[in-house]
């Protein structure tokens, strides 16, 4: 008998089956203790890693379609199929070394919420969608988020079909490759809303010691690389007044964007990577070119915070008498997530006892492309030290099972 009338009591995650399908994925792509696993995006790994998760999805009884950038749908129909679907997701690449849960714990978690429908034979009110987008991590093809972008068409799926990876290869022959360029048409599928679970990736709420983050907003980020001309000359010989110091410049930018973080306190400044020329211990620097990363969730803030550096660096060519260009590499505005949706989240995790708080995500997540199509919002459990991206990445079960019993409780108040 088909029960319609859901009730969060008589549903029940398989707490078991979710940790186990996270190791058994973990698995794939695994290259021995002490190093994490690799699925690059469209590499032969990712698509073992796929057919694991479309196998899953076949076990669901699931429709599943995949669409021309290769994002899989797996869906749970309903007896009111006209109803927009509410969709969970995230992504199954991985960076190289990458540990188990980025991206997998989202997608994992999203068929474990259907698998706790199906055990209870219960029909939700309106379709139940999980997906997991094509290449997030834009590892070997630019830009990252790749799937989502395109999905929500923020990207032409012609320019993105036509990327060429790190390694010389097209993106729509890897595709092809690997059979996973299908032919659903994707742009039919628009959720009713976008919910995404995953790891924190950050210390925060390891550190306020918090079980869940109910993300409310994503920070913009501004990617310039700064260029200084100076003049190469003796160590020893040239006084400091006559000099024209390319590497000094460098030092005095990175010790003003630091003021701009701390007079903030919400912007977030890096120079992670920097190079100078000739690079010798006795000669002054004649060139030195280096990265610097803006990151804040407001954007008048970032925007305030590029103007600031602009003027800087007019000033220390006067004052250091160097000539110094800038050019952007990236801009993303912040999103801000639906805040019906975040106070969905908090309120489950209020009823459910667990302790939380609003939080910014510092990294680029498929929910910020999603936003653009659909209310969507992020859920975020706890990552010890805040470690990510490295094989070390840790949340302990019992915080991931409560991540997906939120999770789960957030789509029923949905799909009633
Ligand atoms: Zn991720």
């Amino acid at each position: 008998m088909i029960n319609q009338n859901n009730d969060s009591t008589i549903l029940t995650l398989n707490e078991q089956l979710l940790l186990d399908q996270i190791s058994t994925l973990g698995n794939i792509g695994h290259e021995g203790s002490n190093k994490g696993r690799t699925r690059i995006a469209l590499s032969d790994d990712e698509k073992l890693g796929r057919d694991q998760i479309v196998s899953w999805m076949k076990e669901l009884d699931l429709d599943i379609q995949i669409d021309p950038i290769g994002n899989i749908f797996g869906t749970l129909n309903s007896n009111n199929q006209e109803n927009q679907p509410l969709m969970m997701g995230s992504h199954i690449d991985t960076v190289k070394n990458a540990g188990a849960l980025d991206g997998c714990y989202g997608v994992l978690s999203g068929l474990a919420v259907i698998r706790a429908f199906k055990d209870a034979q219960m029909l939700p009110s309106r379709p139940i969608t999980v997906v997991a987008f094509t290449n997030e991590e834009g590892v070997r093809y630019q830009p990252d988020m790749m799937g989502s972008l395109v999905y929500a068409k923020g990207l032409e799926l012609k320019t993105a079909l036509a990327t060429v990876g790190t390694d010389g290869t097209i993106l729509k022959d890897e595709l092809e490759r690997i059979e996973y360029y299908g032919t659903f048409d994707s742009s039919k599928l628009i959720p009713f809303k976008y919910l995404e679970l995953h790891i924190e990736q950050g210390p925060v709420l390891d550190s306020d010691k918090k079980e869940i983050g109910v993300v409310e907003n994503l920070q913009g980020i501004s990617w310039q690389k700064i260029t200084i001309e100076g003049k190469a000359n003796h160590a020893g010989t040239t006084p400091t007044r006559l000099r024209h110091d390319a590497g000094l410049a460098a030092s005095l930018i990175n010790v003003f964007v630091r003021d701009i973080a701390l007079t903030t306190g919400t912007t977030l400044a890096t120079i992670g990577a920097l190079e100078l020329e000739p690079n010798v211990i006795n000669v002054i620097p004649n060139k030195v070119t280096f990265s610097l990363d803006i990151r804040d969730p407001n954007e008048q803030k970032l925007l305030d915070a590029e103007e600031k550096v602009k003027e800087y660096l007019r000033k220390l060519e006067i004052q250091e008498k160097v000539k110094i260009s800038s050019q952007s590499l990236a801009r993303f505005k912040p999103v801000q997530f639906d805040e019906k949706l975040a106070s969905d989240i908090q309120e489950s995790c209020d009823k459910l006892g667990f302790s939380n708080q609003r939080i910014t995500s510092g990294a680029g997540h498929d929910a910020q492309m999603i936003s653009r199509i659909a209310p969507s919002a992020m859920i975020f459990v706890p990552s010890r030290d805040g470690i990510s991206h490295n094989p070390k990445e840790y949340t302990p079960d019992e915080q991931l099972i409560k991540g997906a019993k939120i999770l789960l409780d957030v789509v029923l108040k949905h799909t009633k």
